[in-house]
């Protein structure tokens, strides 16, 4: 039995100073964490506890898939440089150095440990598929650790990998974690989205987020309430209502006006009695060649990166959305110089347009030539407006494909709030989320770079296709504090608080009392419930106020009506309080709460 007068529960009145978001204030003030430096937290016992039974049911629903391991934390730099994530990481590694002077990194994930595993020990399809996974302590010297358990330079994780023999078999690899993350998160009582997301610097193609919809979030989720659509940010699109093209003027053909001092999208529509989406925004790049050795050898201005002109076309109203463009690009942009310009557009800014300007038709076979990216909103569309490569003039009657030469279409539009959803049209909403899980197709990316070879059916060497799979363990954690909170507190899930409930007699010197709340708390336990007797010899006022601000579904207050054979039952979501006779207590709670495993 767990007696409060004998815990270490050290609840604060007042929040840490630094503390913006309300699982970092609650956490803190319900005695659940510490903290030890910026970004590092020891858990005390109530946060343990919780920690566990997360924990416990992450365990529970991957063994159903996979086979536990434990990986070592300090692995050999020479390992993330076979990888190629030594470079790619940077200061987000945690680096140090043994007595020997030999280089080690602290491990962010295990793809390189699981992927060495692999390659040493898998050598026929007949061993295959695996999905191993672990759940261990993870590294990143985050820049700005904030926001409590949100942002962290330690943290737990779950990460499982999977080996199969092809792509097939990743198919089946990746929906087995996709439902057992569903049941996870079910299961811890979240509630959550699941999003299409952007791969980024992990390489991989068909990637998802789970996410949990708060202010505290740093990300960016658009979803539509009408339909199941939800996608990051960098992937979203929505359904555009077809906007009237202008009728052409003269003999069709580009057509000069001037346009003096007038250089912005606004300026220039006002001007000519037209709509921003009868525009033509262009937006003026460069992109940094990626790295690569061979081509650099060759390049004759040795050291600087090269970099080559990518020019982008968007509707005068829309927004380039970066992410979107780098994933075209297969890498990062910056907006050109003014002597860039000039070498390109022969005119000022302000002015650029599209026409006169030979553009790659193939970005890679026509490599000295600029790249023009158009978006997709343009496409189909004619007689749009954009500048004239002159200064203070604009072009009418341009079309796309007609006057100008695109070398791709693409989407590369920021999706605002209140555009109609790409499946059902209903208006789409953008919230800020945090991603508690994130399941990613590898490919052959680290199965090729380190060299793991199996045999196929045919006796042939075939490199194993991967996936990997990650829950953040504090994640969980506050984001069921974020989504579920009050100015007193917060209440967790039974599934995954540190007790189910908390029994506090309102008065411990009157002994009828206190031993009727013993009472009451050993049958519970007995009944597989998971509680914690307030015992303290303190004011009911103070007991309650600690009740509700520690995360504990349900509270029994133990009072004067014991005599009568009852006890009040008090649900801290809902502040609701039922009479319940004591006699039916353990029915009454295997009703409302799923007992202890
Ligand atoms: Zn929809």
């Amino acid at each position: 039995m767990h007696k409060w007068s004998e815990l270490f529960i050290p609840t604060l009145r007042e929040a840490p100073a630094d503390a913006e978001v309300a699982s970092h204030k609650f956490l803190v003030r319900a005695g659940y964490i510490r903290q030890l430096m910026a970004g590092v937290y020891s858990f005390l016992f109530l946060g343990n506890r919780s920690f566990n039974k997360i924990m416990g049911i992450v365990r529970e629903e991957m063994d159903k898939i996979g086979q536990e391991f434990f990986l070592p934390a300090l692995h050999p730099r020479e390992l993330w440089e076979a990888s190629g994530r030594f470079a790619l990481m940077g200061e987000n590694l945690f680096k140090l150095k043994d007595r020997k002077g030999a280089e080690l990194v602290l491990g962010m994930t295990e793809e390189e440990v699981m992927t060495s595993i692999a390659l040493k020990e898998l050598r026929s399809y007949k061993q295959l598929p695996q999905i191993w996974y672990q759940i261990a302590l993870k590294f990143r010297d985050e820049p700005r650790p904030k926001s409590g358990l949100l942002r962290v330079r330690q943290f737990m994780m779950k990460d499982a990998y999977s080996f199969d023999i092809d792509a097939a078999g990743l198919d089946v690899s990746y929906k087995k974690h996709y439902d057992t993350y569903c049941r996870i998160f079910d299961r811890c009582g979240l509630k959550y989205m699941v999003v299409e997301a952007d791969s980024g610097a992990m390489g991989g193609k068909e990637s998802h987020e789970f996410m949990v919809r708060t202010p505290a979030g740093e990300d960016h989720i658009v979803s539509c309430d009408g339909c199941n659509y939800a996608a990051n940010l960098e992937r979203a699109t929505s359904k555009l209502e077809t906007w009237g093209d202008l009728a052409p003027e003269g003999d069709g053909k580009p057509l000069e006006v001037h346009t003096p001092g007038q250089k912005t999208i606004e300026e220039v529509a006002r001007f000519l009695g037209v709509s921003p989406k009868n525009k033509i925004k262009t937006l003026a790049l460069m992109a940094e060649a990626p790295p690569d050795k061979k081509s650099d050898k060759k390049a004759d201005n040795a050291g600087k990166p090269r970099s080559r002109a990518i020019v982008v076309l968007m509707r005068g109203d829309h927004q380039l959305n970066e992410a979107k463009l780098n994933a075209v690009i297969g890498g990062a942009a910056r907006p050109m110089d003014e002597a860039e310009i000039k070498a390109l557009f022969k005119s000022p800014a302000g002015y650029l347009g599209p026409f006169g300007i030979e553009w790659a038709k193939d970005a890679k076979k026509d490599a000295a030539l600029p790249v023009l990216l158009v978006d997709k909103a343009l496409e189909g569309r004619s007689n749009l407006i954009a500048g004239a490569n002159k200064e203070d003039y604009h072009l009418k009657n341009l079309t796309p494909g007609k006057d100008f030469h695109p070398t791709a279409y693409a989407d590369l539009r920021a999706v605002t709030a209140g555009e109609g959803c790409p499946n059902c049209g209903n208006s789409l909403r953008i919230d800020t989320a945090v991603e508690i899980g994130h399941i990613f197709k590898l490919g052959y990316r680290y199965t090729k770079m380190m060299g793991a070879r199996v045999l196929d059916k045919n006796g042939k060497e075939v490199t194993p296709i991967m996936g990997c799979y990650g829950i953040g363990i504090e994640r969980i954690l506050t984001a069921a504090i974020e989504q579920s909170n009050d100015e007193n507190g917060f209440w967790l899930p039974p599934s995954i608080a540190p007790f189910q409930i908390v029994v506090t007699p309102v008065n411990v010197k009157d002994e009828s009392l206190l031993k009727a709340a013993t009472d009451i708390a050993t049958r519970l336990e007995a009944a597989g419930f998971d509680v914690l007797l307030d015992d303290r010899n303190e004011r009911p006022g103070v007991k309650f106020k600690d009740a509700d601000l520690v995360g504990i579904p349900f509270r029994i207050t133990v009072g004067n009506k014991v005599t009568e054979g009852t006890v009040e039952v008090v649900l801290r979501s809902t502040r609701e309080v039922r009479d319940v006779m004591i006699a039916t207590l353990v029915e009454y709670f295997q009703g409302v709460l799923p007992a202890k495993a």
